[in-house]
């Protein structure tokens, strides 16, 4: 087995992953990515309708203040790399950007495609070496800094960048390696919950609708067995209708429905004219 050393690992070729490899490789370090697909971006392809937002026209307070109070965390992250840092990281990169009514910024294509060829673009630019098809196993200390084991390889890093994402959409890659991970080193794991779900529909005329954000969609959680008039806590929200692998169409609600969904199990999408009984997974 080839056993290489590094000055840094990052490990998930996702948003943070590339832009944490470009940023190190930029700083000088030899940089190696990893990632277990056979692409790097899949989230990057999916989000935003494919369309990609890339952040949001605010300024770095609008962004903490709409996480709500754990937002504080984010505060470090963006004093380092602002709203308008990203805007012009990507407009450099020949990405040009829109502002749309929402506030949400997209790029002026309307593809996600040309948001991941851009950190594609600077990241071999920048020096970092990417390694597709090729997932961390295991980790490890070693008596400077840490061991990694691929399939391929063992490998050694002076310092590890766990850019791994969460636990949602397994399909992407993306399996909850990292919990185990930062666990193994000490460090403290909120349980993970679901932040974005899907709603799955049957009703045949959506598919008419794939593609549709509809603005303003308020999700309501019900008993079982409940009528619509119980009061029972709800969000508002834009909600994306798009199909999911299995064709089936799904109404994606963006709202912010994971604290319904501790709360209850059977759950329906309500809009002002529509009504749907719907069933909850993880996004
Ligand atoms: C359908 C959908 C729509 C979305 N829409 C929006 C939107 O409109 N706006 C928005 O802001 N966000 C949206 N998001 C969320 C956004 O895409 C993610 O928050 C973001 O892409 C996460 O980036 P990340 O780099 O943290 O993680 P990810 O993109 O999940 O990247 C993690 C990477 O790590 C890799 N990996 C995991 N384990 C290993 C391992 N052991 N070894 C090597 N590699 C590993 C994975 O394969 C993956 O490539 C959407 C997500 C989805 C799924």
């Amino acid at each position: 087995m080839l056993e290489t050393s590094w000055d840094a690992i990052v490990i998930g070729a996702g948003a943070a992953g590339l832009m944490a490899a470009i940023r190190a490789a930029e700083r000088g370090r030899r940089t190696l990515l990893l990632e277990k697909n056979r692409r790097s971006g899949v989230k990057i392809l999916m989000s935003g309708g494919t369309r990609c937002n890339l952040t949001h026209a605010t300024d770095n307070r609008g962004i903490v203040e709409a996480f709500g109070p754990p937002g504080r965390f984010l505060h470090s992250a963006l004093a380092r790399l602002s709203v308008q840092d990203t805007i012009d990281f990507f407009e450099a990169e020949g990405v040009a950007t829109k502002v749309e009514e929402t506030g949400k910024i997209f790029p002026v294509s309307n593809k996600a495609a040309d948001v991941l060829d851009a950190l594609l673009a600077r990241l071999h630019r920048s020096g970092a070496v990417l390694a597709l098809a090729e997932p961390v196993r295991e980790m490890s200390k070693a008596e400077q800094g840490l061991c990694i084991v691929t399939p391929l390889r063992n490998l050694h890093a002076a310092h590890v960048i766990l850019t791994t994402g969460g636990k949602s959409y397994p399909g992407s890659g993306t399996t909850g390696d990292g919990y185990g991970f930062a666990a193994q080193f000490g460090h403290t794991i909120v349980t993970p919950r679901p932040a974005l779900a899907p709603i799955t529909v049957t009703v045949p005329w959506i598919k008419d609708l794939m593609g549709v954000t509809l603005p303003q969609v308020v999700v309501r959680v019900l008993e079982a067995g409940s009528s619509a008039a119980t009061r029972t806590p709800s969000r508002c929200g834009s909600a994306l209708i798009c199909s999911q692998r299995s064709r089936t169409p799904s109404w994606r609600n963006t709202c912010g429905t994971s604290r319904l969904l501790r709360a209850r199990s059977n759950w329906q999408a309500c809009s002002q004219r529509t009504c749907l009984g719907a069933s909850a997974t993880q996004s």
